[in-house]
């Protein structure tokens, strides 16, 4: 039996997989089991920004494997200490609880906005969230979730959120009752089809939330951590939110999430209210400590600027090219290329002959380049589509 057949027999179905079994992987390239090499425009969805096996990433993960891997929360580790304090210094955040995944670290962040109201004696607990949007999987994320797709089979939901559409002020101040707690928002929606919002929305969210005292709540779990160019996507819009949360990037291909916050909110959560068995676990901060100091450096933020803008411009001469392309658009290295027609079977095209992209809301082309790419990795997939789209 191959190992394609395997997984149908021993997995759960909840994945449409290509039928490659991968082996290895390095920098923006990766291996299947027959020697076929593919350039990785996937990058493991948003979490092998540094490019496959950083050797940083790799050297980090050897030494402390050989030293301690876990220990529990009720003692301290010096991994979880370093990385909580580089997350510190280099954001608006004062403190950060760790967990293993992104949809924990915005369960975490829920959480965290209603406790932080009960703690001020206040009835709130409603979160605004946006329409098109992705937080996970659990049932609180699949509340928050803009999608009815993730939702279908799974009701009775998560009372207390309510949605409104994703770069639209007026709907936000229609939906905030006086029991609203939050606004929780993707700088630039990810999973919903790369959408990015104009340019005072986010600004303006900030004012609103200040006007009627709410938090703002980010999920930076896709476009945080470099992937727009910048260490973190709300450094573009000249804010900061109260609440942030981080995951795939962050520990360079191993499971992590994080949940930052100002002290003033993050004292709510005292001994006993949240915890997590593995979170911030040695091993996994320790390989944090090596990506997220790789991910800041100003030379790679520079290379996912200039290479981000010069893939869009490529992607918009193909535009003028082929009716097909509706619209190119994202910022640094989250780039959506919009279809008239369904994605899949430029995907499974482009998988052929040896480069991996991802299509979202079904015409929706998502290229995630390592942060490393090159232009000519970049030239190589924009003359791949250009063929593609050809025939
Ligand atoms: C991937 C993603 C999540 C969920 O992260 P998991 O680690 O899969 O739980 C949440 N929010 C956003 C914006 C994401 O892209």
């Amino acid at each position: 039996m191959n190992l394609v057949n395997e997984t149908e027999k021993y997995i759960f179905s909840t994945y449409k997989r290509f039928p490659i079994v991968l082996v290895k992987g390095k920098g923006s390239r990766v291996w299947d089991q027959d020697g076929k090499e593919y350039l990785d425009f996937v990058s493991g969805l948003a979490v092998c920004s540094l490019g496959h096996c950083h050797p940083k990433v790799v050297e980090a993960i050897e030494v402390q494997a050989k030293n301690l891997l876990h220990v529990s929360n009720l003692f301290h580790t010096k991994p979880q200490i370093e990385l909580a304090r580089l997350l510190v210094e280099n954001s608006f955040a004062d403190k950060v609880f760790f967990c293993n995944s992104g949809a924990e670290a915005n369960e975490g962040a829920i959480k965290l906005s209603r406790k932080y109201m009960r703690d001020k004696k206040e009835d709130r607990f409603e979160i605004i969230a946006m329409r098109n949007s992705f937080h996970g999987r659990t049932l609180a994320t699949i509340t928050a979730t803009g999608q009815e797709k993730f939702k279908e089979g799974f009701d009775p939901l998560m009372p207390g959120f309510t949605h409104v559409p994703f770069d639209n002020m007026d709907a936000v101040q229609r939906a905030v009752t006086e029991k609203t707690t939050a606004i929780m928002v993707e700088p630039i929606q990810g999973e919903g089809g790369v959408n990015c919002p104009s340019d005072s929305y986010l600004k303006e969210l900030r004012a609103f939330c200040d006007e009627k005292k709410l938090l703002l709540i980010f999920d930076e779990i896709q476009v945080g951590l470099g992937r727009t160019g910048k260490l973190f996507a709300y450094e573009h819009y000249g804010i900061t939110p109260d609440i942030m949360t981080l995951a795939k990037a962050l520990a360079g291909g191993l499971p992590i999430g994080a949940l930052l916050a100002r002290d003033e909110i993050a004292k709510s959560f005292i001994p006993g209210t949240h915890a997590s068995t593995f979170g911030g676990n040695p091993l996994v901060t320790a390989a944090g400590i090596a990506a997220f100091t790789a991910l800041k450096d100003p030379a790679l933020l520079g290379n996912c600027s200039s290479m981000g803008a010069y893939f869009m411009d490529e992607l918009n001469q193909l535009k003028k090219k082929h009716p097909v392309i509706r619209e190119v658009r994202g910022k640094g290295l989250i780039i959506a290329m919009e279809l008239t027609m369904p994605g899949a079977e430029i995907v499974n095209k482009c998988l052929q002959k040896g480069v991996l992209i991802n299509c979202v809301q079904n015409n929706v082309l998502r290229f995630l380049p390592p942060l490393i790419v090159t232009k000519e990795e970049v030239d190589h997939v924009v003359a791949l589509l250009d063929e593609v789209l050809t025939s």
